[in-house]
């Protein structure tokens, strides 16, 4: 698929954006331009693939594929997006290496997390060498939006909305595909530190049958009543629990969680469908037992996470995700109990953490082939 240009004629000046950069903090600037992609329902062939059983297949064609100004959208106040949701999205980071070249991180597996995102939701799927060359098309312009400063990358968010002006409830027959950008810094702001967890027990993510393991908009939605429960408490995030029938551990609103014991075993919750697939869960699995490390992808309760840090067996707890990277978890608070960490200065994480963003930022071997050159 080719992408046509339409430059920005208000783009920024270069001091101007060096001026973002110097402090870009997290998810506030927007690069010049965005990527659009629209794609048209095909009605004969989603019938026949319907009437064959594949009652799933969005049969139809992705057109006009173009790199635009960054700016307001224009649709439609019916457009289903604003009363169903049928919203998806991604986030993948684009860092800058020593020699000016830029390079993102896994790319074909948030493309196809996107899919698997959009058969959940009734959407289309987007081909993964389209999903991958919007990236490259969208740093061909803006690449010098992509800072070079410590722990800093440009963070890439492609998503995909319903379109159609229609209000009865059923799969839309318009969608478009966008990616925009935007500079980022550390996620928590300021130095990395330990973050303080709340256990959320008047609020779910997700449920069996749900769409917990979607990167599906509503899921963020439904988060932040439980986010706010814990904010107003002093945490910083919040933890999911599926409560029946025993307390296991799912994931904080936007990060996977693990555990280090003292015998060297790295644990998380296994994925049943409830949890997102993180690529940078599955990326520290990995990176895991090339340290050395034990590692378990299991049913793990709250009772073992607080026995486990109160007795020590569980020495260091972190977070994990594409903003955040890898972040320690200090404290874990379920109602007025609190558990620390026992852990002050998180080894194993930040060996982790350092080795994962070596290879990132090519500072380090990327031996396992993650990295893919944008521009
Ligand atoms: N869980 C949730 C709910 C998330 O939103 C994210 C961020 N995408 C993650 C986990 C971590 O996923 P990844 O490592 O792919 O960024």
């Amino acid at each position: 698929m080719e992408f046509r240009f339409e430059p920005n004629q208000q783009r920024l000046s270069d001091a101007q954006r060096a001026d973002i950069l110097a402090a870009p903090g997290f998810g506030q600037y927007f690069t010049d331009h965005m990527v659009t992609v629209d794609w048209t329902a095909d009605l004969d062939g989603q019938a026949k693939a319907f009437e064959a059983g594949e009652y799933l297949k969005m049969v139809g064609d992705w057109s006009d594929a173009r790199v635009e100004p960054y700016g307001p959208l224009a649709m439609s106040p019916a457009a289903a997006v604003l009363h169903y949701a049928q919203e998806i999205f991604e986030g993948l980071k684009a860092y800058r290496h020593e020699d000016g070249s830029i390079w993102t991180f896994r790319p074909y597996s948030n493309a196809s997390r996107m899919n698997r995102s959009a058969h959940r939701m009734a959407m289309p799927q987007l081909p993964e060498d389209v999903f991958v060359k919007a990236l490259e098309e969208l740093m061909a312009q803006d690449g010098a939006w992509v800072p070079n400063g410590e722990g800093q990358s440009l963070y890439l968010r492609p998503f995909m909305i319903a379109t159609e002006e229609f209000l009865g409830v059923r799969p839309a027959r318009n969608f478009n595909f966008h990616v925009i950008a935007s500079p980022a810094g550390n996620y928590f702001g300021g130095e990395p530190k330990p973050v303080s967890i709340w256990v959320s027990r008047d609020f779910a993510r997700a449920g069996e049958g749900g769409t917990g393991s979607a990167k599906f908009g509503g899921n963020y939605a439904a988060s932040l009543a439980g986010q706010l429960q814990g904010a107003s408490r002093g945490h910083d995030q919040v933890i999911f629990l599926d409560r029946s029938p025993d307390d296991s551990l799912e994931e904080l609103g936007g990060m996977n969680v693990f555990f280090v014991t003292k015998d060297n075993k790295l644990m998380t919750p296994r994925l049943t469908g409830t949890i997102l697939e993180g690529i940078t869960r599955d990326s520290i699995l990995q990176l895991g037992a090339e340290q050395g490390l034990e590692v378990e992808e299991r049913h793990i309760t709250f009772d073992e996470w607080k026995d486990g840090v109160a007795s020590g067996d569980i020495q260091e707890v972190f977070a994990c995700g594409t903003a955040a990277v890898i972040t320690p978890i200090g404290r874990v608070a379920d109602g007025e109990e609190i558990y620390d960490t026992p852990s002050e200065d998180f080894p194993v994480a930040n060996a982790l953490l350092k080795r994962l963003v070596g290879i990132q930022t090519g500072a380090e071997e990327d031996t396992y082939g993650w990295m893919h050159r944008l521009a």
